[in-house]
């Protein structure tokens, strides 16, 4: 636990929040600016600040819960779909430096702006970048 560290508060119950779900691993909190209605995040109680910090354990773990809140989400808000994204580093959009995944439902018509624009003319050799990437995966 880092104690200047927000989520790592709220995943320890010290701050209140709108819990979705908890156990021993994580809590999942309604987002406090949400993108649309029903936006939560999932917090590890475990603080790192990003993908790169996170054990493995917690990573093997996390998309379990992230299937298991949005199946309730998908119920419930009756959603047409719902993005699960993680950001990781500033120029990636994290703005707060405890890793947490969000869950975001989508709506017909809604006004969520979630994408990127696909490169027409990106012609990077793909066969070189795998292969130089390959290499360092421990
Ligand atoms: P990111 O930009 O991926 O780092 O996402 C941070 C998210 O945390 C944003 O969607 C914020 O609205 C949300 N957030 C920040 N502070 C709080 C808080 N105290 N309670 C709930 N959500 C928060
Ligand atoms: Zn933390």
């Amino acid at each position: 636990m880092n104690s200047d560290c927000i989520f790592c508060k709220i995943a320890a119950g010290e701050i209140p929040s709108s819990t979705v779900y908890e156990d021993q691993d994580f809590r999942v909190i309604m987002d406090i600016n949400p993108a649309s209605k029903g936006h939560a995040i999932i917090l590890p109680k475990e603080h790192a600040a990003n993908v790169f910090e996170l054990s493995d354990e917690t990573a093997s773990k996390i998309f379990v819960v992230a299937k298991k809140v949005a199946t309730a989400m998908k119920e419930e808000l009756n959603c047409e779909g719902i993005n699960i994204l993680q950001n990781n580093g500033e120029l990636a959009g994290q703005t707060v430096f405890h890793v947490h995944m969000h869950l975001i439902p989508r709506y017909k018509d809604d006004t969520v702006t979630i994408g990127w624009a696909h490169k027409e003319a990106y012609n990077d050799d793909f066969a070189a970048i795998a292969k130089s990437i390959a290499a360092r995966i421990k």
